[in-house]
């Protein structure tokens, strides 16, 4: 049995966990960041959307050709009915190969000292009073040299994703953040197709209207929060292919509904690259630390609800992460670990709650109702661009205009708007409120408040 013992240990290499490994080390912390997969292998392994000030936050430099596929690609809104809406160019988003980018923070991370253990799965948690001491790490499954090894730290991150391996190990966690219900998750799948039929390509995009190099993008095309994203490239020589449902009874998976693109569409060729998963949709849970314990990414619900984004909002949690605890002597310590949990809640709790609200409420709503949210103007440019850069919307002169006329249009619908609308500014308090320092009572307290604007059982206290 080998002994490592370090500062904090970072369990799970994708994103959330190589970013929080980059920047604990980067504070002068001992860190250990282990993978259960090979490193290669590690995190998702697709072609993703991330707004580049989340990378900059995360002080991860922006990433270049080939990794960056597209700065600000074009985004092209139609209606199911493939009626065009409008057109966000460029958009706030940069196609981004995960793989480079999961490679590229790994070799940081390696550059800046991190011990890295790989084909290592996390197997058992040794608790001290309730605060994890040390964990196990299972590797005979793997390899020749496949000892287990015992990993002691002061701080144990959890970054294993939705699975949450060491957050249900963890009583004070586990009882805290019940697992993503059904409706709550998005089963998606991302393909990278290589075009069969040039020609095929061509027609499909005269016939909507849209240049190459553009992303068209539907909504609610299986109804309620569903989506399908079709992007061509200028030489039509690939196209990339975004599928996604929330996994409600009767809404199909990712895989199928990819499946069923791909055979209306028989210009799309064999698959280059392709990824599913299921992403959680819930805003993060309301307890994200315990003493000796702190959940980043999927594994907090750390996702941006409206399009089920977490890579951005896990990087910028590692780095809060890193700074907060950094101050304490024990990174650990029930006020280390506090201390992040309310500077991420109080900083961006407050944007993926509220963007969670307006989920539901689109989750809710008919395929032909979301096509008249976005023809009537309820649902414009402006609001899109801030939530595909997921920020909080600011008033501007555009955005208020193109929503009094959606009001004049589609009374009713602008009336279920309204009041999903009127609960946004409550939640956004709300989250400025969270305790600012370790107190069980008055987070049990705000939990059941938040719960309350969500029509929900609390996470604590209930
Ligand atoms: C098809 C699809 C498309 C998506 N598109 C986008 C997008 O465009 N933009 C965006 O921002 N997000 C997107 N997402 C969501 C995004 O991919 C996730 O939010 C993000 O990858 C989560 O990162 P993470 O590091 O928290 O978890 P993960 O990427 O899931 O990484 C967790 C890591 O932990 C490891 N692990 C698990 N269990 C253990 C264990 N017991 N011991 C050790 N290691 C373990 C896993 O092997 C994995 O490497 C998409 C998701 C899917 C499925």
């Amino acid at each position: 049995m080998r002994e490592i013992t370090v500062e904090a240990a970072v369990v799970g290499a994708g994103t959330a966990g190589s970013g929080a490994a980059l920047n604990l080390a980067r504070s002068g912390m001992r860190v250990a960041l282990i993978e259960h997969r090979r490193f290669e292998e590690a995190g998702a392994r697709w072609i993703n959307a991330i707004p580049p000030w989340m990378l900059d936050f995360a002080g991860v430099p922006r990433p270049e050709p080939p990794e960056a596929c597209d700065h600000g690609m074009p985004v092209a809104i139609f209606t199911k009915n493939d009626a065009p809406c409008f057109i966000l160019d460029p958009s706030p988003v940069w196609k981004t190969d995960m793989r480079g980018l999961v490679r590229r923070l790994h070799r940081l991370c390696r550059d800046s000292g991190v011990e890295m253990i790989d084909r290592a799965r996390l197997d058992a948690v040794e608790l001290d009073g309730g605060r994890p001491a040390a964990i196990r790490l299972q590797r005979e499954e793997f390899a020749a040299d496949g000892e287990p090894i015992v990993v002691r730290a002061r701080l144990f991150i959890d970054a294993t994703g939705l699975s949450g391996m060491l957050r249900r190990r963890v009583p004070a966690l586990d009882s805290a953040c019940p697992p993503a219900p059904p409706e709550h998750l998005c089963s998606a799948m991302m393909e990278t197709c290589a075009i069969a039929d040039p020609g095929g390509a061509k027609a499909f995009l005269t016939r909507l209207g849209a240049p190459p190099q553009h992303v068209a993008c539907w909504f609610a095309v299986e109804g309620g929060f569903s989506t399908l994203n079709i992007f061509v490239d200028r030489n039509y020589r690939q196209a990339d292919i975004l599928v996604g449902a929330a996994t409600v009874k009767g809404a199909k998976t990712g895989p199928a509904m990819l499946r069923e693109v791909k055979a209306r569409h028989p210009w799309l060729g064999a698959a280059v690259l392709s990824g599913a998963g299921l992403i959680p949709l819930r805003r993060p849970y309301d307890r994200l630390a315990a003493p000796g314990a702190a959940l980043i990414g999927d594994a907090a619900c750390q996702v941006f609800s409206a399009h089920g984004s977490g890579v951005g909002m896990g990087l910028v949690a590692g780095r809060l992460l890193a700074d907060e605890v950094s101050r304490f002597y024990d990174p650990g310590s029930e006020p280390a670990t506090w201390s992040y949990a309310a500077a991420f809640q109080r900083r961006f709790g407050a944007t993926l709650a509220a963007y969670d609200l307006v989920r539901r409420l689109t989750q809710n709503l008919a395929g032909e109702e979301t096509d008249r949210l976005l023809t009537s103007g309820l649902l414009g440019p402006d609001m899109m661009r801030f939530g595909l850069d997921q920020k909080l919307p600011k008033a501007k002169a555009s955005g208020v205009a193109s929503m009094a006329k959606g009001f004049a249009r589609e009374p009713r619908l602008a009336g279920r708007m309204a009041l999903t609308a009127a609960r946004l500014p409550l939640v956004v308090a709300a989250y400025k409120l969270y305790p600012r320092r370790p107190d069980l009572d008055a987070l049990a307290g705000w939990s059941r408040r938040v719960a309350k604007l969500f029509g929900e059982k609390p996470d604590l206290g209930g």
